[in-house]
This record gives structure tokens, sequence and C-alpha cells, in this order.
């Protein structure tokens, strides 16, 4: 029997090559019709007999990039289509699935190489399945026409690739080839055109140890020789970068099997269509230089993920430092001026091409935990992450995030959308691409800015933009919008004992909190234990120093006198005079705000084992530590629970008599290191031994822990222990918490 059928699909499926497969399956069905996009997805209309098996294939024969997350059909009165077309877009509700980037796909690999190809050699060849989409998409639906690759008229023979239902190419918006499409040019330090193969070009300045600027997918990359120490040394000048891991990026994974030992899962991740940069543990003894990531045996690896870095890494034999254009961890740079502006005399050229990066975005940081993965940075290939609600909003939520690490999420009919890693809105920079993003969304949004949801903390600049707008807004508590975050990624609404442990957060008391133990659904949270508050010495100063959380750790047990007596690292950073003095601050409560951070626990412990003393940045107390672990030694040091209070004074005199008692200091600091993690599992253990039946959510920056995780992955495995795989674990997710709140609340 003739049928006809109205199916619109919610999902990824825009710029995954979805439309073309649609077309072939209604042909091999003998079906006509139309699909088309539409702001929310795909509508597609067919006619014929064979809807059903047409269904069914939809579903299973997925091109590899798509998802579909609801399928609705709906029967319609008859159509008089006498073919199966591909429609350009329709307008829709605003509900819109944005696409994203994905890297270089194998078959387009194949033709980059192939001298036969009309692409051989070209930087810009791309299919339906593989490409830049977000990063050149300036409104949804996304369609050529609403990318910066407008500007680019296609050539007769892409043209026909582009309508041709049986290429590779079928409806690819970045389509382009040499003759029509975008091209490079190499520059140098003062802008001007260099003649000559762009490539060849900058790898003569590679080699001779200079850093070249190159335009990537989402801003401009800086590059140097990852074996070159002097390099990688004006590199860091020039980045004002002193001690900070720098990522590597390889030709193959054969070259990174040599220098780290990596599992098959972090080869998988390593792999995938995105291409992320993956966290590993190097090799004892590689000839990588140990500027790359001074004191510590992990560093960040990936992949070639544009047709660019490939053919770059094709022609030299070095691996490359590949970091994002900025200063310090200002957003990246996506216009030539700009660069040239800021690092022009010290730079050897600039792979620059013309086709507009509309939307900047850094590279997505995954790590491995055990077989599963854990979101660091949340950027390139995984940006715009969407979360189809199962409950719709009346009102459209923004929430705006935290302070460090910000990214913004918007709420909207049934999507929950969470923008890539923007920044510390510490700088005019980053507040400008906060405020950029915010503009992004709107756009991709139009007219639905209703309610805001901002951080508690008053000083925050996402907190004082929504207090300076017009709009209903409302506060949530930091590390409620944590475990929030979690329960957004993994769709729970019901009550869960939850663990936000991270740096400091505003807490309800004006205290600064981060070490939460709450028990939270949707609508509230009970918190039900935290570390006993300690005083930041010199508040932000003492974020930087661990050495000051140590003292005042030892404050809290000592007197001064027998502190100045103390054998330890922690007191020996310190002159004696510097020690009273900070003394007087602690006693007298002057600028030394009342912490419960479990980030700042970990600091103290570092101090106080010597592994450091001031940071250079700021994760690296928990990385030191974390290098030292040894997974077999888990006996726990002891501490208190009085009330809701976790009093760990026991444990900070067990350390202080360990160092000072072994004269093997690095054998002190495996113990230490080994047990005090130990003790935060115990203490997580604890309180889930009171709530067996409670789901246990885990977030926040001390959850990048990787040790620390796969302990407590193997701990709870008999219960349902969540965390965050798709969405960052650190302040990165907050917004996504934050509307996830609002959802269910306003
Ligand atoms: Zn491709
Ligand atoms: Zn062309
Ligand atoms: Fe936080």
């Amino acid at each position: 029997m003739m049928q006809h059928v109205r199916l619109e699909i919610r999902g990824l499926v825009q710029g995954v090559g979805f439309r073309p497969f649609v077309y072939r399956e209604a042909k091999r069905y003998n079906l006509t019709g139309f699909v088309a996009n539409t702001s929310f997805g795909a509508v597609i209309e067919i006619h014929g007999h064979d809807t059903e098996l047409f269904i069914n294939s939809l579903r299973e024969n997925l091109p590899s990039g798509a998802r579909i997350d609801s399928l609705d059909r709906v029967s319609i009165n008859g159509g008089h289509n006498l073919e199966f077309e591909i429609r350009s877009s329709l307008e829709g509700d605003g509900n819109t699935v944005i696409p994203r980037d994905t890297a270089l796909c194998a078959e387009c690999e194949r033709e980059l190489r192939d001298p036969r190809n009309r692409r051989f050699g070209y930087p810009f060849i791309n299919c339906s399945d593989c490409g830049p989409r977000y990063t050149i998409m300036q409104i949804p639906p996304y369609d050529r026409v609403r990318t910066s690759m407008k500007h680019f008229t296609m050539c007769d023979a892409c043209e026909r690739e582009y309508t041709d239902p049986n290429s590779r190419r079928y409806h690819a918006q970045p389509i382009a080839c040499p003759e029509c499409g975008p091209s490079l040019s190499f520059m140098d330090a003062d802008g001007m055109i260099i003649k000559g193969d762009p490539i060849q070009e900058a790898v003569k300045m590679l080699v001779s140890g200079k850093i070249i600027a190159l335009k990537g997918l989402g801003g401009f990359n800086l590059l140097c020789d990852a074996t070159n120490y002097d390099a990688i040394q004006a590199l860091r000048r020039l980045k004002h970068r002193p001690r900070k891991p720098f990522a590597v990026m390889f030709d193959s994974l054969q070259e990174i099997h040599k220098y780290t030992n990596i599992s098959k899962y972090e080869e998988y991740l390593i792999d995938d269509a995105i291409k992320p940069i993956v966290i590993v543990h190097a090799k004892d003894s590689n000839n990588l230089s140990v500027n790359i990531a001074p004191g510590l045996d992990r560093i960040g690896v990936f992949l070639p993920y544009t047709p660019l870095h490939r053919l770059l890494l094709d022609a030299i034999d070095f691996p490359l430092i590949v970091t994002s254009a900025n200063v310090s961890d200002e957003p990246m740079m996506i216009r030539s001026k700009e660069l040239l502006g800021c690092f022009g005399n010290s730079l050897g050229g600039i792979i620059n091409h013309n086709r507009v990066i509309v939307n900047a975005l850094d590279d997505s940081v995954v790590q491995a935990v055990n077989d599963t993965t854990v979101m660091l940075r949340m950027g390139r290939g995984h940006t715009p992450y969407t979360v189809q609600t199962k409950k719709s909003v009346t009102k459209r939520i923004l929430a705006l995030g935290a302070h460090q690490k910000n990214a913004i999420a918007i709420a909207s009919e049934k999507n929950l959308v969470l923008s890539g890693y923007i920044g510390d809105l510490e700088t005019i920079q980053t507040q400008e691409y906060f405020e950029r993003t915010i503009h992004t969304f709107e756009r991709f949004y139009p007219d639905q800015r209703m309610v805001l949801i901002h951080d508690m903390h008053p000083h925050y600049y996402s907190t004082r933009y929504a207090l300076e707008t017009n709009y209903e807004h409302h506060e949530l508590q930091h590390h409620y919008a944590h475990v929030l975050a979690c329960m957004a990624e993994h769709s729970l609404s019901q009550k869960v004992l939850g663990f936000a442990f991270d740096g400091t957060g505003y807490g309800t008391n004006n205290t600064l909190w981060g070490s939460e133990v709450m028990i939270a659904d949707v609508h509230s949270y009970e918190r039900i234990g935290w570390l006993k508050p300690f005083a930041l010495l010199g508040g932000d100063r003492a974020i930087k120093e661990p050495r000051r959380i140590a003292l005042s750790l030892l404050f809290e047990s000592h007197t001064l006198e027998e502190v100045l007596s103390l054998s330890s690292p922690a007191v020996d950073a310190f002159l004696p005079y510097e020690i009273r003095q900070l003394h007087y601050m602690w006693s007298q409560k002057l600028n030394a705000p009342m912490c419960s951070s479990m980030g700042r626990l970990f600091d103290a412990v570092a101090s106080l084992g010597g592994f450091v003393q001031t940071l250079a940045y700021e994760a690296q107390a928990g990385l030191l530590i974390e290098k030292y672990v040894d997974k077999a030694m888990c006996e726990p040091f002891e501490f208190l629970t009085i009330g809701e209070e976790i009093d760990v004074r026991p444990m900070i005199a067990q350390i202080i008599a360990l160092e000072s008692s072994m004269s093997d200091k690095e054998e002190a600091k495996r113990i230490i290191a080994s047990r005090f993690l130990a003790t935060v599992e115990a203490i997580i253990s604890s309180f889930a031994q009171r709530y067996p039946d409670l789901p246990i959510v885990v977030s926040g920056g001390v959850f990048q822990n990787r040790t620390l995780m796969e302990k407590l992955q193997m701990s709870l495995n008999h219960r349902d222990f969540y965390f965050q795989q798709k969405t960052p674990i650190n302040d990165g997710s907050i917004a996504l918490g934050q509307a996830w709140w609002g959802i269910y609340n306003l």
C-alpha cells in the first residue's frame, strides 16, 4: 500500500553526511519525497511502499558521525514528488542542533596524498564526513550560505560533486578545491607575503628552531620543534608560561608509541573522529625536550586533525609543539592582525589562509580513566555539547557559569547546549570572548534570553554581568552546580550523594567552600560533610603558594614556637620572621579568609611532603602528587569526622612525622602521595557507606586526578557511580549544572 510519512529527526544530523545518506536510502527503497535540514535537526517526507524498511534502515545504517536522539513520525495526506530530493534548509522553531568540527577522515587523507587526485596536497580538503563546521558557521541551520565558505563560489567540478548523491561530497558545505576554494600563504613577521610553497617556507623556519604561527581550525596555533629545548624556552617566554606543560602533535600513532606508554583505549581516544589532546604517560627516556612538561611524567599528545597540520607533519621528521596563539590563558586569536601585533617580531613567519574563522575554539583535552574518558577541556569537536532534555522549558535559560574555565549554557525548548571552553574571566580579552559567545548563542537562538542563572560569588565577572542586565536572574551555589552538571550529563533527576571537591567556590555562609558532600536532587541540596575550615593566609596569594596553606594548617594544631622548631619542608620554605608575620595574620584574621577546599588540602600536602612550595600553574600540586603515587600502597592516614566536619589534623601530624623521619626523601614522597590519595578515597567511602542506596556523583577539579578516579572507579564499582565523561569535570561545566537546575525550577 502506498504510504505518506513525515519524519522529524532531532540529534546530530547536520554536517555529518546525513542528508546524502537519507537520499541513498530513499532511492534504495524507491521512495519519493525530500529531506531538509531544519533548525531543530532534519525533516524527511517519504511516499512509497517500503517506508518501514526505510525507517529501520535509517536507524541501523546511520553514518558514523550522526546520532538520532528522537524520531517523530506523522502520516500526511499524499504528496506529489516525482523524485526524492535534497532541499535547502527549512526554517524552524529555534530548537537548533549545531554541527561539530571533525578531523580529517581517512578517505580525504588518502586523496590528499594521491598525486592523481585533483585535491592532491590541498590543505582545505573535506567531505560530508569531515572538516570544519561550528568554527565556520554564522547562524543555523548549517548551510554553505550561512558559513564563511559563502565567499567562495564553487567551480563546476566541485558543484558536480556537491549535487551528485553518489559523491562523498554530496552537500558537503565547506567543499573546496585548488580552483575555487581558500588558499594558503606564508607571511613574514611584518605581515609581508613570502613567495614559494608556504609549507616548505614554514618547514625551513621550524628546522632552524624558530617559532611559527599557523591558522588552524578554531584559531591560530604557535608551533615549534618539540625536541628543541631553546625553541620551547622561547615559546614559554612569548606566552608568559614558565612551566605549564605543552601538548605535542605527532605524525602517527606509531610515533606516539615511541615516546609514551599508551593503552589500547588511549590509542582509540587519540585516533577518534575528533583527534583531541590526550594526556598520557611519557616514557622515562625519550628524546623529546624535558622542557615540554618540566618535572612531570605526563604529556598531552595528539595527531594532525586538519589537512593543513597533516601536510606540515608530513614535511618534517620531528614532533611539534602545537599550542594556542595567546598570552597565558587568554582566548585564541583568530585574526592575523591581532597575532602580528602581539607576537610579530618573535615569529619566524605565519601560515595564513583566507577562510574566515567565525567561532574561536580551543582544542579539546581528555584523559583515560581505566577504560572510560574524562573531559578536561571541552573544545574542538565536542562543542557545542547538546543534551536533549525530557522536560521542555517554558522560559529560555542562559546560564553564565563560573569565573575560572568559564563556559556558558543555554536551555531552550528541549535542548540544553553547553558552549566550549571560554577561559578564566580575568582579562578584558577573555571577558570579550565571554560576551561574544553569549552573542553567538543569541544568534543561534534568537530572542530567547529570558532568565539568567549565575554563581553566588559577588566578584565573578559572570555574576556582575548578570546583575547588570535587566533580565530576571537567579543565583546558584557553586558546588551544587558541580553536582548538577554531572546529573545533567547523565540525565539524573533523583536524589544522589554528591561529592564536589575543587579549588574554592562561594558558599552560602560567606565562606569559601570546596570539599562539599551533599545529598542533592534537581530542586535542592543538603550539605552533610566538609573539611574543617582553615585560613588562606594572604587570600589569593595563598592559592599560588602551597606553603601558606600548609602553615595555616600547622597553626591549627601547634603554637607559633612549636611551628618554628618543626622540621618540615613547609617551614623551611620561610624565614622565621615571615612565619611570625603570617602567624599574626592568622591569629588576627587579617586577610585570611576561611575555606574548606579539598584542592587547597592537596596544596598543603604538596608543601608538607616537599613536592612544591610555590606554584607555576594551577594544577601543579595535584600533578606532582600524582606522579609519586604507588597504587599498591593504600593505607589511609588518620582523620576524624566530628558532626559534619572532617578534621585532617591527625593526617597532617602523620605526614610531618613521616617526612622528617625518612632520609630517602623520594621514598617519603611516594608514601605521602599514595597514602594521601588513599585518605581522600577513605573520606569518600565513609560517606558512601552511610548512604548505601543513593547513586554517587563526583565532580569538581580535584577529580581531574586520574589516579584518584581510577581508584574510585574500582572501589565503587558495586554502586551507581557517576562522573562526567563528555563535559568538563571542572568549572567548565558549572553552566551546565546551573541550566539543569533552571530547567526543573523556573
Ligand atoms: Zn573527509
Ligand atoms: Zn572547486
Ligand atoms: Fe569549582
